[in-house]
């Protein structure tokens, strides 16, 4: 059975330059007759629907829907699920769209968490990332959001891009303070195929930043968040006590969740599929069928749920993956013991959790679970 339920809206105002989420710029026609397959496929999943208790409306640009449809949506979504259960729901918004009215839209229809793409402050960033909004709009969207009386927001962040200093790291993680959200997300940039950021740097006109100075920066950012207030609980994940996203927690637990839409992923029973990434072949696929492809995966669910506790600052919880699999990952992953004495893990009898020199080497500690 789902503990949570994803939701894609694959659509956006512009393309940016370091995203490979499945989406696109499309009119509003589109917008309608995709919202009519979402509802469809989620009514064709309602038998897999009754534990959720956190849903997440992401993208794309949730916030890109006009508020007819937005609302039209929500409003289906809750007549679908035992609402009673429901512990968080978040929806993700572009700056630009982050109104008073869109607030209190969501507020009204029982959205319970608001997560903002801001990514950086810096002009030069911004403009390279491809955003289409400027610093004062974030600002002017914070207030929107607290005039409405609604606290309960992220605000994502990338940092480590190509041209990017540390006094520009500063200055961003000064400022994500500043505008007092409950929940800070900073992502070190991962260069995708298939983005135009990784074919800039192959085609040698965009320099990475050195591994160094990388580091650095995951140190910096672990320096100033935790004395503002936020503690971090996930790798990239930082929140003021009691507002940690419990949406994103069912994921690093490694819970089943059912995800919809146009390239939406799933993971069901251990079993993990996903939806056609193009939105003919989804449409068709719901207008046949009621689901969006349901195209199986592979998938190891004991060394997933591994790798994604290991992310979580708690570490893997062993009592909790013996339960579910009868499985040591001291005994699979013998290599575990290796990077012990190379304190990059620490290793009890209720957990493994990473130091924080196992933090900077997650991908190397990651090489483990093999
Ligand atoms: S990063 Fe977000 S807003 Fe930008 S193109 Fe990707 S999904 Fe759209």
């Amino acid at each position: 059975m789902a503990k949570a339920l994803y939701v894609h809206i694959p659509f956006c105002e512009a393309i940016c330059t370091y995203c490979d989420f499945p989406k696109m710029v499309a009119p509003a026609a589109f917008k309608t007759a995709y919202v009519d397959a979402l509802k469809a496929e989620i009514a064709a999943t309602r038998d897999d629907l009754a534990e959720v208790d956190t849903v997440y409306l992401g993208g794309g640009t949730p916030s890109s829907l006009s508020h007819d449809l937005l609302s039209d949506l929500l409003d289906f979504i809750a007549s679908q699920l035992n609402v009673t259960r429901l512990r968080e729901m978040t929806i993700e918004a572009n700056p630009n769209d982050v109104t008073y009215e869109f607030v209190r839209l969501i507020k009204a229809k029982g959205v319970t968490r608001l997560s903002i793409g801001v990514q950086s402050g810096q002009p030069h960033l911004l403009k390279l990332l491809g955003r289409t909004h400027a610093k004062e709009d974030v600002e002017r969207a914070m207030k929107a959001v607290h005039d409405a009386h609604f606290y309960n927001v992220n605000l994502d962040f990338i940092y480590a891009l190509p041209t990017e200093t540390i006094a520009d790291l500063e200055a961003d993680l000064a400022w994500a303070v500043a505008l007092k959200p409950l929940h800070l997300s900073f992502y070190s940039l991962i260069l995708e195929p298939k983005t135009i950021l990784f074919h800039d740097w192959k085609e040698g006109r965009l320099p990475l930043l050195d591994e160094e100075l990388e580091a650095t920066m995951f140190e910096t950012v672990n320096r100033v968040l935790p004395p503002a207030g936020y503690h971090r609980y996930e790798v990239s994940n930082f929140a003021i006590v009691g507002f940690e996203s419990k949406h994103n927690l069912h994921y690093w637990d490694a819970h089943d969740y059912l995800g919809v839409g146009m390239g939406a992923h799933s993971l069901l029973g251990n079993t993990r599929f996903h939806n056609h990434p193009t939105l003919s072949k989804y449409l068709a696929a719901v207008k046949k069928t009621g689901f969006g492809g349901r195209l199986a995966d592979p998938c190891d669910p004991f060394r997933e749920a591994c790798v994604m506790g290991l992310r979580k600052v708690s570490g893997i919880d062993l009592a909790d993956l013996w339960v579910r699999f009868g499985i040591d990952p001291l005994l699979r992953y013998p290599r575990l013991r290796d990077n012990e004495r190379d304190g990059l893990v620490t290793i009890d009898h209720a957990s493994i959790r990473l130091t924080e020199k196992g933090l900077i080497l997650l991908n190397y500690v990651e090489r483990s679970f093999t």
